[in-house]
């Protein structure tokens, strides 16, 4: 199974992982990181196929796919 994770001490929230997402499954926590941002997130793990738009769009390279 795809496994989709984000760092959240490297995220921005710019949200370019969002826009990114064909399967539209990343979204902001409610949760902030150490540096104020609401951080991205994976909601539906189940959905990921491991495309890695979301990593290649990352200007943060806080973006880990695993197969
Ligand atoms: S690998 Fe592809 S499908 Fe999975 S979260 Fe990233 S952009 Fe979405
Ligand atoms: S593209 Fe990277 S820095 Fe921007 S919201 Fe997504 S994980 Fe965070």
């Amino acid at each position: 199974m795809p496994k989709m994770t984000v760092d959240p001490n490297y995220c921005k929230g710019c949200g370019l992982c969002i826009v990114a997402c064909p399967k539209k499954i990343i979204r902001f926590s409610e949760d902030i990181n150490s540096k104020g941002y609401h951080y991205a997130e994976c909601f539906d793990q189940d959905s990921c196929i491991a495309c890695k738009m979301c990593y290649t769009t990352c200007p943060d390279v806080a973006i880990k796919i695993e197969k």
